[in-house]
């Protein structure tokens, strides 16, 4: 019989850099041309990786920016988190930064299952975060990091086996303490 776990990511990052698209890519497999804009929305989809089954539960939220104060529920009974900025907005990125540090304190500076993704990497000529910024910032925080796009179904699908494989690992890395 394979274990099922229970698994709560949480998707964050600025407002319109496609966190709804990937989710919805993710759970449905198809992109959504101009989605309407999140209020905060969950989703849950069973994940097959080897022997274990994952049951993945993702809260999509309505965008943060630099100001936004995180409520409690997006850090206690949280597993793991997709951090998402747009490669075609500095500022997205710019924010992203300041949300990891909340995150950090707000789960006492622990290590974080985190996958740190450059989403719309298909508007590559707009882009104006390069690769290895982001390459950059995920090492800093002992994090991976992805470019995507969530016209991609497979790029998707490869950013939340990500996080289920963090998510191992890092608790792996506290049992080896
Ligand atoms: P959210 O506010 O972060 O949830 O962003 P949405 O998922 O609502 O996406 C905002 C806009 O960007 C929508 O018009 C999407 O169709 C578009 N979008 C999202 N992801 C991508 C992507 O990877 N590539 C392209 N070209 N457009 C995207």
């Amino acid at each position: 019989m394979p274990l099922v776990r229970y698994r709560k990511v949480v998707i964050l990052g600025y407002r319109s850099v496609g966190k709804t698209s990937l989710a919805h890519q993710f759970v449905k497999g198809e992109f959504l041309e101009g989605y309407d804009p999140t209020v905060e929305n969950t989703y849950s989809k069973i994940v097959t990786l080897g022997k274990d089954e994952f049951h993945l539960h993702l809260v999509d939220t309505a965008g943060q920016d630099e100001y936004s104060i995180l409520p409690y529920s997006f850090i206690i009974g949280v597993h793991g988190y997709v951090l998402v900025y747009s490669v075609t907005s500095l500022h997205s990125f710019q924010v992203i930064e300041s949300l990891y540090q909340k995150l950090h304190e707000g789960h006492g500076k622990t290590r974080l299952p985190v996958v740190l993704v450059g989403n719309k990497a298909d508007l590559s000529p707009d882009r104006e975060v390069q690769a290895v910024e982001g390459k950059k910032l995920a090492e800093s925080w002992g994090a991976t990091f992805m470019e995507s796009s969530a016209r991609e179904t497979q790029l998707t699908q490869g950013i939340f086996t990500k996080v289920i494989q963090e998510i191992a690992r890092v608790e792996n890395s506290y049992g080896q303490e």
